[in-house]
């Protein structure tokens, strides 16, 4: 009988794509939190590798899995942690989970110009510190987001879907776009230090490639309006972490709202102590019907190469 393809997924993948993987193939995955070292042991010879962003992809760890691979599937839609030239160059395809995210990360974007607004996580300590004495008219004073100037960067699919979910906030929405310009259904396209200059709330849309990386730095964040809101959910690497740190000690902004980090799973402790930080730990879209959604769409998209047909979700 011949042997099945077979499927390496880097660390653990949802039931609903799992169970399509394992009607076809033979599928080792490597559990939670897999010791460091087991997927170049378990990868070679692989037909599939299912990777996420912690994972990275670059041509040595290509080569180590050999000549059987057909497709690097990510679980996830941004892709920088890819070396896409370097699996155009070895014949491999490349996919990802576009789309089925979409409305998960754009709801924790808007959960998070909330919950900095509203100061949540520091008012949610207080009560479980059983520090809610009297209650002082000035008690974690925030902000409405009625009203406010938003603007996002970047206007790819989850940033429209949050300019959507903003609609009924009644907010003014500003967007830097390097592809799209004019005004549009309620969005006025900015130039990126105009939108920084006239936003009480920015949130980070764009994908990391090499232009994007620190594109917030000292230099944009002293471009913000004093007093406002930073929210990322694309990728830490978007933020310059340390000239962040600076903006949010001596206020020019007010808080930030973070998913993500340069170098997860580690978060400075600079961040961690300031009290005007929501600091998640990149879960932008970790809703049940999202997750089974992209681990159903890089299952199809393995199946897909390994049969021999187009994937639905290519990025190579
Ligand atoms: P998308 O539709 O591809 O949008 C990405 C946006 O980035 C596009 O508007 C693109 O602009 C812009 N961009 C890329 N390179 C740029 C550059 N050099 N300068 C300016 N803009 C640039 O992707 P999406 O589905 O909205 O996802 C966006 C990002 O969110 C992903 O890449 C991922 O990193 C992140 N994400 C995070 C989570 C989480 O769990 N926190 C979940 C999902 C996604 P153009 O339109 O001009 O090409």
């Amino acid at each position: 009988m011949a042997t099945r393809p077979k499927v390496v997924v880097a660390h653990t993948l949802p039931d609903a794509g799992l169970a399509l993987l394992e009607q076809r193939f033979e599928v080792e995955a490597g559990g939670d939190r897999p010791d460091p070292g087991w997927l170049r042991k378990n990868a070679p010879g692989a037909a599939a590798v299912i990777a996420d962003p912690s994972v990275r992809v670059d041509g040595d760890f290509l080569d180590v899995v050999g000549r059987s691979l057909k497709v690097v599937a990510n679980f996830g839609v941004g892709y920088d942690n890819i070396d896409v030239d370097a699996v155009r160059a070895r014949g491999v395809r490349a996919t990802n989970t576009p789309d089925v995210l979409t409305n998960a990360t754009a709801e924790l974007a808007v959960a998070l110009m909330l919950a900095t607004a509203r100061r949540l996580a520091e008012a949610d300590a207080s009560v479980r510190a059983g520090r809610w004495g009297r209650s002082a008219a000035s008690a974690f004073l925030g902000r409405e987001l009625s009203g406010a100037t938003v603007g996002l960067i970047g206007f790819g699919r989850i940033a429209r879907r949050v300019a959507t979910l903003l609609r009924g906030f009644e907010v003014r929405l500003l967007a830097y776009s390097r592809s799209k310009g004019g005004d549009a259904d309620g969005v006025e396209f900015r130039e990126l230090g105009d939108l920084l200059g006239a936003s009480d709330f920015v949130s980070v849309h764009v994908a990391l490639t090499p232009e994007t990386r620190h594109l917030i730095g000292a230099e944009t964040l002293a471009m913000m309006r004093r007093g406002a809101i930073l929210v990322n959910t694309s990728r830490g690497a978007v933020v310059d972490t340390a000239a962040l740190i600076d903006a949010l000690r001596s206020g020019r902004l007010a808080a930030a709202g973070l998913d993500v980090y340069e170098d997860e799973p580690n978060v400075p402790t600079e961040l961690r102590e300031l009290p005007n930080t929501v600091l998640l730990p990149h879960i932008g879209s970790a809703t049940d019907s999202a997750r089974n959604a992209m681990a159903r769409l890089c299952a199809e998209n393995v199946i897909a190469v390994i049969e021999g047909r187009e994937p639905p979700a290519p990025v190579v």
